[in-house]
């Protein structure tokens, strides 16, 4: 069995001003005045606060993320940022696929594939999000569409080291609503056995697979103990830095 560090990464959305810059400091804080966390912890502002963040958070280890990115290079694309962007910018990592990007900019399994590439050509690693809607689990297709979104988003050259898989069931993203640890066991392992059967076992095992979806404090020990969970992508509650250090006690 490959030994995987798990990832808490918090995903702010569109939500963050300059002054939320006290949170991350808030956050480095706790991290070096309490015992550290045997996981790697990363924070996905919105686009207007990465090099902030990432100044900020300078030798604390806590590693900045962006939530997108262009599949193409830099170049007559109003509006959009280039994954060199965001690494200039001092990302390290990318979130693509996330659902909301999926709904409601119709991205396909085909685009995140394409911003994954991106994401790699860029030196940085790509977070590739999957994950059902409720009707697609009320019709108990849960594991197909996974199947077929892993298939279709994950680039040839997927790795341990340029890529993280998080699995985040839409229906419980903001809900407060959470799967039994049953059905996130069930599904990890299937994203397991894809990877193992696509990259082969060595980089199958050891690639990183983060469980997101009303993740807090109160569940994140229970959620991060089942197999193959190796972390967490966080969204409401990666917003204060309180709320986020009790998800990384998970790792304490
Ligand atoms: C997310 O948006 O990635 C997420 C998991 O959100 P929340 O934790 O708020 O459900």
């Amino acid at each position: 069995m490959t030994a995987r560090r798990p990832l808490v990464a918090g995903n702010w959305k569109m939500n963050g001003l300059r002054g939320s810059v006290a949170e991350v400091e808030a956050l480095a804080s706790a991290l070096q005045q309490r015992p550290a966390p045997a996981c790697d912890v990363m924070i996905a502002p919105p686009f207007t606060l990465i090099a902030q963040f990432a100044h900020t958070t300078a030798n604390t280890g806590i590693s900045i993320a962006g939530q997108d990115c262009s599949a193409l290079a830099p170049g007559a694309h109003t509006g959009d940022v280039a994954a060199t962007m965001l690494a200039d910018a001092g990302a390290t990592a990318v979130i693509v696929g996330h659902s909301e990007r999926r709904q409601d900019h119709f991205e396909t399994d085909e685009t995140v594939n394409a911003k994954a590439h991106a994401v790699h050509a860029a030196g940085l690693v790509a977070i590739i999000c999957v994950g059902e809607t409720e009707p697609e689990r009320d019709r108990g297709e849960t594991l197909d569409v996974v199947k077929g979104q892993l298939s279709g988003s994950v680039p040839d050259n997927a790795d341990a080291v340029n890529t993280v898989i998080a699995y985040e069931p839409v229906w419980a993203i903001g809900t407060g609503r959470t799967p039994t640890t049953d059905d996130v066991e069930t599904v990890h392992a299937t994203i397991r056995e894809c990877l193992v059967t696509r990259f082969g076992a060595e980089k199958g095992n050891a690639m990183r697979v983060l469980y997101g979806g009303s993740v807090k404090a109160a569940n994140a020990s229970e959620l991060m103990a089942v197999a193959n969970v190796d972390g967490a992508l966080v969204g409401g509650a990666s917003l204060r830095a309180a709320d986020f250090d009790g998800i990384i006690d998970a790792y304490r």
